[in-house]
């Protein structure tokens, strides 16, 4: 098993502490940060903000390493079973696919900021929060008691959670699945017309596919006081960022619920429905495709469309 622990502790500081373990039965471990992220399709260059790498075998000593690429360490495991790497996490940047951190909340997208092995890439990866108490966490990661689980290293980098004291939600069903839908940030939701406009455009997107594949799905919004429209898809979750916070259920409710639609569609067209040459996805390059305007192109007309359909939006929003 792969064990992630994260500390808020340097909120002042905005470095995350991030520890992480993994089992090696190889003389050279290779330790890889993804290089790119699926939803924006380039190259992240994340391992810039990454400061004071280091690697600790069995017995608690320091390994030697070496970086062999931008993203990527060779660790002399010949002489243990174990390594744990440790390392702080610059995270000052706050969008729809980015990782944060300051007293009021951690916001991880693990693409930016978790490291994985090849040995160890399929295995289940408990995650460890350290946080403030009253803090709660919005993610489609399991809850095993005090800790978080995910099935492999795979899905660990498509799940972003939120934690925070700011955290408001509520939650519906469709057809077996339960959809949360979790605010972040100085905004008071009118959830009556939320969850009722919702609840519309999943029930049109299902009924087309027939199935939603998964069985959990959230709605992450990252709520600002500026300007700020746009998400990033997940098999089990999307990260909306919206803005201005008192615009959100006035005049910018159109937008919010434009891009949560277009986000359910990614759920088919992109995460469940890949090109080819993103399946598997590889994370130590960049993932080219001819497809993008099926993958965003046809949700983005789609996801529109379904708001018509659904009467959410009447032909005169649709055209605008
Ligand atoms: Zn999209």
């Amino acid at each position: 098993m792969v064990k992630f622990t994260f500390d808020s502790a340097n909120s002042n500081q905005q470095y995350i502490h991030i520890t992480a373990t993994f089992s090696s039965s190889k003389d050279e471990t290779f330790v890889q940060l993804p290089a790119w992220r699926p939803g924006r399709y380039e190259l992240g260059n994340f391992a810039k903000n990454v400061r004071n790498f280091k690697v600790f075998d069995s017995n608690n000593q320091l390994v030697s390493v070496e970086k062999v690429t931008k993203d990527r360490w060779s660790i002399d495991s010949s002489k243990t079973d174990t390594i744990r790497v440790e390392y702080n996490y610059y995270a000052t940047e706050l969008n729809g696919g980015s990782t944060f951190l300051d007293e009021t909340q951690l916001y991880v997208n693990p693409v930016n900021c978790c490291v994985f092995t090849e040995e160890t890439y399929h295995e289940e990866v408990e995650i460890t929060l350290n946080i403030p108490e009253a803090w709660e966490v919005a993610s489609s990661m399991t809850k095993a008691g005090e800790k978080w689980t995910v099935s492999n290293s795979e899905e660990l980098l498509d799940t972003p959670f939120i934690a925070s004291g700011g955290l408001q939600h509520r939650t519906y069903e469709v057809g077996g699945t339960t959809f949360y839908v979790w605010f972040n940030g100085e905004v008071k939701p009118d959830w009556d017309r939320l969850i009722k406009d919702f609840k519309a455009f999943t029930i049109s997107q299902i009924e087309k596919f027939t199935e939603f594949p998964v069985k959990e799905y959230h709605f992450l919004n990252q709520i600002v006081p500026y300007k700020g429209y746009h998400g990033v898809e997940h098999q089990k979750s999307t990260v909306v960022f919206l803005g201005p916070s008192y615009a959100v259920f006035e005049e910018y409710y159109s937008e919010l619920l434009g891009v949560s639609s277009h986000e359910l569609y990614h759920t088919w067209n992109v995460k469940a429905i890949r090109p080819i040459e993103m399946y598997p996805y590889d994370f130590t390059k960049e993932n080219y495709s001819q497809l993008g305007y099926i993958c965003e192109g046809v949700t983005t007309y789609q996801g529109d469309l379904f708001l018509l359909k659904s009467g959410m939006f009447d032909l005169d929003q649709y055209l605008n």
